[in-house]
């Protein structure tokens, strides 16, 4: 007889993938022990293969606002999915998600299907440079835009302001071209922009940055990059693969009132299903084949029962529905915050629960912090609460978050 615990099926899964995984977070390194295998999952909770439950706070990193296997979004991919899994040719499924897209997010005028969000990344960026003739990008240090070469990229040293590669095999060429910024520092950018700002094909900013912990820009800081952006004819690119449709309709562009040139989209927009989409401004999207000459494809983009899933999803998010998601999160935060010594800095319903306060960039995060923030993991895990493996990661709460899975979350933390 062959054991299906988490144990057994990890010891197999290191024979098969690098750490076991198929995304290296996964792994659970940063907190130790064994990752959960999901067995089944539903609302906001899941099985593992141990057959214990637990109650999600990650939430497959974002795509599920609507909880894990809603009712209405399995329907709609069960409909979808009984006319064709794939065609490799356009059907209106891709219109249906384009239509609400664009009633969700005004400033969009042209947009682009692809599978993931670094796809959407990687072709943003090169639609930008196209657009703008330019080669040079700028990211900002603590944000995270998917694993394209460009954006593997962390500060150089010293002076000089080109950055180098953060992954063996992203070469030293490419990493010159991205400059990286501290987030939160205005002298720095203005004097970016004035050094380097005419050769910028664009600066690209997840504008609620929510990859390295929460690290909540002050509106200033958005606004001042949006004016010098449009100053030196670079181009604005906001990444929100994790803010689109889940802080507000409009994602952060709407919280901040700010339009981007460019917006890219992943996880939420695909409702738990592969999809990723970068679009905005016409005049930029009309660089893409095979309007121009800027290249970028897709086997599986726009796929039918893909788009039927996201459909389903951006369809549910009513203000009402943002309306409660926000007091549903606000109750979270409140209930984490009796932790003694834990803050639970918030923006919607992103938590970030870390033993620091007011943390506005990635060198301010202390080793302290995230030290005691997994000992924290393993304790919750062991009372059947599960928090993204790295405290550097951000929690997720969905609209499947009840009264009753509050409540049992209130009574762990009493005991802990
Ligand atoms: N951009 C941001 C802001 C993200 O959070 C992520 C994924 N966490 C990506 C891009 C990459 O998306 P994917 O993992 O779908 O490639």
């Amino acid at each position: 007889m062959t054991m299906s615990g988490n144990d057994t099926l990890f010891q197999e899964a290191l024979g098969h993938f690098p750490g076991g995984v198929s995304s290296p977070v996964r792994a659970f390194r940063a907190v130790g022990g064994t990752p959960k295998f999901f067995r089944k999952a539903w609302g906001c909770r899941f099985t593992d293969e141990d057959g214990r439950s637990f109650i999600d706070l990650c939430m497959s990193w974002g795509p599920l606002i609507l909880g894990h296997a809603h009712p209405d979004i399995l329907a709609a991919v069960d409909a979808s999915m009984r006319e064709g899994l794939t065609f490799g040719a356009p059907s209106r499924r891709e219109l249906e998600l384009a239509r609400r897209i664009k009633a969700m997010v005004p400033f969009i005028e042209k947009m682009r299907f692809v599978s993931s969000g670094t796809e959407a990344v990687m072709s943003a960026l090169r639609a930008a440079r196209g657009f703008t003739r330019r080669d040079r990008v700028v990211k900002f240090d603590g944000c995270y835009h998917g694993h394209a070469d460009a954006m593997l990229v962390k500060a150089g040293s010293g002076l000089v302001t080109f950055g180098t590669p953060s992954s063996a095999g992203v070469p030293a060429a490419v990493g010159e071209l991205t400059s990286v910024l501290p987030l939160d520092d205005f002298e720095a950018l203005e004097r970016f922009f004035v050094e380097q700002g005419s050769e910028l094909a664009c600066a690209i900013i997840e504008p609620i940055p929510a990859n390295n912990g929460l690290l909540v820009q002050k509106p200033e800081f958005l606004k001042r990059l949006r004016e010098l952006c449009s100053t030196y004819g670079a181009l604005l690119i906001f990444d929100e693969v994790i803010s689109g449709f889940r802080i507000a309709p409009g994602g952060a562009a709407e919280h901040y009132g700010i339009a981007p040139d460019l917006v890219t989209y992943g996880k939420i927009i695909g409702g738990g299903m592969p999809v990723g989409c970068y679009g905005g401004r016409k005049d930029v999207m009309g660089v893409v084949a095979p309007d121009g000459p800027v290249y970028q494809a897709g086997t599986l983009s726009g796929n039918p029962v893909a788009m039927a899933a996201g459909l389903a999803t951006l369809e549910r998010l009513t203000p009402e529905l943002y309306r409660q998601l926000d007091a549903t999160a606000a109750a979270w935060a409140a209930a984490f915050e009796k932790i003694p010594g834990l803050r639970c800095p918030r923006m919607g319903s992103l938590l970030w629960p870390l033993y620091q306060d007011g943390v506005r960039r990635s060198d301010a995060v202390l080793g302290e912090s995230i030290s005691k923030f997994n000992l924290l993991h393993r304790t919750l895990l062991e009372h059947g609460i599960y928090l993204p493996p790295s405290g550097y990661e951000v929690a997720f709460i969905s609209a499947a978050h009840d009264d009753a899975a509050l409540a049992e979350f209130k009574q762990v933390v009493e005991k802990i």
